[in-house]
């Protein structure tokens, strides 16, 4: 398997065609994934948005202040009524703000960017990542995955994952399958699309680099069977229902 590094592309722009921008850089073939940076969809979708847009309410400026408390930093109320307005539950409000998105994807500040926003206050998440990379993968012909940079509970560091993706499932399910000593696999399903998101965005790096999408070729699904589930519900999470449990005591 090898990550190719889709370079030259400008500064992307509200209604900028991503589709074309992209076949004219890219040749994927039949094992091919191409690994987009959210941060351009949201571009070219128009994401962008001034602090002044959030007015903070009576709640924002409650959380912010704790905040303030919390963490010795200043916190600008807007900043939080932003991430309140993006966000369809609130799961930790300190010492900072982990909230579920519309889409279902759980993280800090709702996934609200204050780099690489092209000079705007603020750059929010794609409203829908997974239409749109179905939108991308039609037309280009490839399944396609929309990463963001994320940290994780429990370990230091952020990592890039998958948060849209369309033409190819989210996992393969190794149920059924065997180990080296004859046993059968009860219970691992891979999520193949957080892993090829973690080397994209090994790749496509952080800061100025300007590799916001990566083409990902030879890689190989396998015979296993695939599995669309990705973003637990609630139902099934008992981290988020511990979550729950704690900020309700
Ligand atoms: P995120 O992980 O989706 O929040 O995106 P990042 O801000 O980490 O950017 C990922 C990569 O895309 C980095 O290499 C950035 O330099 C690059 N990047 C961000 N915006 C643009 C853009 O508008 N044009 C180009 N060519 N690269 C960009
Ligand atoms: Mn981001
Ligand atoms: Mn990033
Ligand atoms: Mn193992």
């Amino acid at each position: 398997m090898q990550l190719r590094p889709v370079s030259g592309l400008p500064e992307i722009r509200p209604g900028d065609d991503l589709a074309s921008l992209l076949a004219e850089r890219i040749d994927p073939g039949p094992d091919s994934v191409l690994c987009l940076a959210s941060t351009v969809l949201s571009k070219a979708e128009g994401r962008f948005a001034a602090l002044e847009e959030f007015p903070a309410g009576p709640r924002a400026r409650e959380i912010a202040a704790r905040l303030e408390e919390r963490t010795g930093e200043e916190k600008d109320p807007r900043f939080a009524q932003a991430v309140l307005e993006e966000s369809t539950e609130l799961l930790m409000e300190s010492p900072f703000l982990l909230t579920e998105t519309r889409f279902g994807h759980i993280c800090v500040n709702a996934g609200i960017d204050r780099s690489n926003t092209g000079g705007e206050d603020l750059l929010l998440l794609p409203k829908h990542p997974s239409e749109s990379a179905a939108r991308l993968s039609e037309a280009l012909s490839v399944p396609v995955i929309v990463t963001d940079t994320c940290g994780r509970p429990f370990r230091h560091g952020q990592r890039g994952v998958a948060i849209g993706w369309a033409g190819m499932p989210a996992s393969r399910d190794w149920r059924g399958e065997h180990d080296r000593d004859g046993r059968e696999l009860g219970v691992t399903v891979e999520n193949v699309i957080d892993e090829l998101a973690a080397a994209a965005n090994l790749v496509a790096g952080e800061g100025d680099g300007g590799v916001p999408a990566v083409l990902v070729e030879g890689f190989e699904f396998g015979g296993m069977a695939g599995s669309d589930e990705h973003f637990r519900e609630v139902e099934d999470d008992y981290v988020r229902q511990a979550l729950r449990g704690w900020s309700h005591e």
